[in-house]
């Protein structure tokens, strides 16, 4: 009821405002911090003046749940384009990507070369409605997110056809780094005997990321932080990890820490032991503007260092061209 009475007010709130487009500029609207961070690498130089960007969620801010404000709203239905993540992981937004695509706002998943190639991994069940969808967490493994930048480069030069050159070599850029990136990954989870291959999480968001490094991959919650985990789900969990003798859980910055602090509860009930992560890992949202975390290949590299420390190994040294790892990663 809430649901429908939000999305009323949002459609008409939406109808209301009166197209304020400016002149020159390309105005466009990023849902998620890592939709944000790629449209910023790919626009480069020309952010400012060519294109202008406004971003809708921050820092710790979880996608599954972000109904949109007045301004959001108002700022989309004023922009040129919007892009989201998609494959329902703005599950509150999908009436309202429709509405603005019918005002002529262009819409664009960043999902969807991931999609189309098919590299999502499906099959899970979100609610009675959406009984069989694609786990949404596609950016987890940098050979996706590859190809979502040139896809978005494409997407971004058919909107802006004078600068396409520019989107293209940006991308072309962006990509080489995030070769770098998932060697670099790889070899640094490979520090982690391959018995002790498992990362156990607040929810499912890291399957894409398991796939990547071959790690087996556990959610207490489901793929959408919407369902809660019940006293089963922390019961089943607690026994996998007594009996795999697992040393380490994860919270995540963007979901609450009390049901990963049951697991861990429920583990010492059961005569075992294992430690809370040395830092909360990013899943669905970055680090705050600024931070090393901020930006997707921060974002990983932290939560890479995260998990391989948490184990009591060490990473091998950061690639150069992906920049300098801050002091507190050292
Ligand atoms: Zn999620």
């Amino acid at each position: 009821m809430r649901a429908k009475l939000i999305t009323f007010l949002v459609l008409s709130l939406l109808l209301a405002v009166v197209p304020l487009r400016a002149q020159s500029s390309i105005e466009v609207v990023t849902t998620t911090t890592q939709v944000t961070d790629l449209t910023r690498v790919l626009v480069g130089d020309l952010l400012g003046d060519e294109i202008r960007l406004t971003p809708m969620m921050g820092a710790g801010v979880d996608p599954h749940l972000y109904a949109p404000t007045e301004s959001d709203v108002a700022a989309m239905s004023r922009a040129d384009a919007v892009f989201y993540s998609g494959l329902f992981l703005e599950g509150r937004m999908g009436e309202l990507f429709d509405a603005l695509g019918e005002r002529d706002v262009v819409t664009y998943a960043v999902a969807q070369p991931v999609k189309d190639a098919g590299f999502t991994i499906g099959g899970f069940r979100l609610s009675e409605e959406f009984s069989d969808v694609d786990d949404p967490h596609f950016w987890f493994d940098p050979r996706n997110w590859e190809l979502a930048a040139i896809g978005l480069a494409d997407e971004l030069a058919s909107l802006d056809p004078a600068n396409s050159a520019t989107y293209t070599e940006n991308a072309e850029a962006y990509v080489v780094q995030l070769v770098l990136l998932y060697e670099w990954m790889q070899e640094a989870m490979n520090q982690v005997p391959e018995d002790k291959r498992v990362l156990i999480t607040s929810h499912d968001a890291f399957q894409y990321f398991g796939d990547a490094v071959g790690w087996e991959v556990r959610g207490l919650q489901g793929i959408s932080t919407e369902s809660e985990a019940g006293v089963g789900d922390i019961e089943d969990l607690a026994r996998f990890i007594v009996e795999r003798e697992i040393p380490v859980v994860f919270v995540e910055s963007s979901v609450p820490p009390n049901a990963i602090r049951a697991v861990q509860e429920a583990v010492r009930a059961a005569g075992g032991n294992v430690e809370v992560g040395a830092r909360e890992l990013f899943s669905d949202a970055m680090g705050s503007e600024g931070e090393f975390g901020a930006t997707y290949i921060g974002m990983l590299a932290t939560n890479v260092i995260t998990i391989v420390e948490s184990f009591g190994y060490e990473v091998p040294p950061f690639p150069e061209p992906l920049g300098t790892l801050p002091e507190d990663l050292l």
